[in-house]
């Protein structure tokens, strides 16, 4: 029978962020588990890229603040591309609640050591983009080391940096089943057979809640669509802007190769493993971005370049970490509620020091556990895009 130390389900960029900070910190019999023929064919091939540290919570922003400066030293590290690129997160607030809102948010990320982050008033946001409608934008919040990864790059970085150290990849091979006895896991079924581990991840994305079922866990992670539109190439926007946010509807759009990437996440949508593009989509935005940039009332989109992808979405909005209670030796690094991306270099570091030494000094993991939810300690993120 095949035996690994650490058996990974899932190659998405959570599972290839795993595999390498596992490799890098010295274990070599790890085993990634992908059900697909291709890595990407999850979330993480479907994401917008955005990659920020402002937000509301502590714990958001430690995470934000170990993984940015690893997304822009990534290349240098790995060998291999991310495409970061620190364009910024622009919060734009048209009320004076959203206005104290971002306030309190600026406080408590110069507290936790966010150095680049500052408020603008109205008046400076209309200078830097006089392309808005900003007569009702009363101030914002902006981050110049926020920005944009290509998802794709960085878990492929990840992966083929883990591949190339001694962990395995297999493809095309469905978990089926984890097999535990009084003192943990000992193994998982797959279509290719037993695997004999005392360790098993599951980085599964918007499935994880099935994955966790085969070990017998219950986990509250629901997948949610999200749909985005890309335009053609357009240029009376200027394509080194940040991702704008209007937080008077959560319309947002970040420049994309020569044109731009629209997003607004429709409050009717509802859970479910719903992956088709709804065309009539494209008018729900374009009517919210037209509203906000009058000049993309005249922005050319193909409804055929559009996608949908799946959110991992957790009562609280924050990820679900560590060791499931009760089954020794199954890790959970599922539910980011739309930040995989930005935060898997941080998930990776604190699963490898989890998996590995029992503990991290990144954040303090009991605040993620999954336990949190049946002991009422849940900590909203509010600030979800
Ligand atoms: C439209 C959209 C926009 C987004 N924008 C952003 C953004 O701007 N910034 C950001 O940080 N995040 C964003 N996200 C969220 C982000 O993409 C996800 O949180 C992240 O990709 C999750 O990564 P993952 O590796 O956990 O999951 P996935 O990429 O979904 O990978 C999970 C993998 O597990 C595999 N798998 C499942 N079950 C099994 C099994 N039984 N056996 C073997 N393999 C299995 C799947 O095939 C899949 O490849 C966005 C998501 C969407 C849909």
């Amino acid at each position: 029978m095949q035996t690994a130390d650490v058996v990974i389900i899932g190659a998405g960029i959570v599972g290839s962020s795993i595999a390498y900070h596992l490799t890098a910190a010295g274990c070599r019999n790890i085993l990634v588990i992908e059900r697909a023929s291709a890595l990407g064919k999850g979330s993480t091939g479907k994401s917008m890229g955005g990659v920020r540290a402002q937000f509301s919570m502590p714990i958001s922003i430690q995470m934000s603040l170990y993984s940015i400066p690893f997304y822009a030293d990534f290349e240098q590290q790995l060998g291999f591309p991310c495409d970061y690129r620190p364009q910024g997160y622009l919060f734009c607030a048209t009320n004076r609640k959203q206005l104290a809102y971002l306030h309190t948010n600026y406080q408590l990320q110069v507290k936790m050591g966010l150095k680049d982050v500052r408020l603008l008033a109205g008046d400076e946001i209309r200078s830097m983009f006089p392309q808005l409608r900003a007569d009702d934008i009363l101030g914002g919040s902006f981050c110049s080391t926020d920005g944009f990864v290509d998802p794709y790059s960085a878990m492929n970085g990840f992966m083929s940096w883990a591949s190339d150290h001694g962990a395995t990849l297999w493809k095309n091979t469905v978990v089926c089943g984890i097999q535990r006895d009084n003192d943990g896991v000992v193994s998982v079924e797959t279509t290719r057979g037993r695997v004999a581990t005392q360790k098993v991840v599951n980085c599964a994305g918007a499935w994880a809640a099935e994955v966790a079922a085969l070990a017998g866990v219950d986990l509250p992670v629901q997948p949610l669509r999200r749909m985005l539109v890309p335009s053609e190439p357009f240029d009376e926007f200027p394509h080194t802007a940040p991702m704008i946010i209007d937080m008077s509807n959560g319309f947002h759009f970040r420049p994309e190769a020569r044109g731009f990437l629209l997003a607004w996440n429709d409050p009717e949508e509802t859970t479910g493993f719903k992956t088709d593009f709804d065309p009539g989509f494209i008018e729900k935005v374009l009517t919210r971005a037209a509203d906000r940039v009058p000049c993309f009332a005249n922005l050319p989109v193909n409804p055929k370049r559009a996608w949908a992808g799946l959110y991992e979405m957790t009562p609280d909005h924050h990820p679900i970490l560590g060791q499931a209670p009760g089954v020794p030796g199954f890790f959970l690094a599922n539910g980011f509620s739309g930040h995989g991306v930005m935060h898997a270099p941080a998930t990776g570091k604190i699963l490898s020091d989890l998996i590995l030494a029992g503990k991290t000094d990144l954040i303090d993991a009991s605040l993620l556990n999954l336990s949190r939810f049946a002991e009422d300690r849940l900590i909203h993120e509010t600030a979800v895009l």
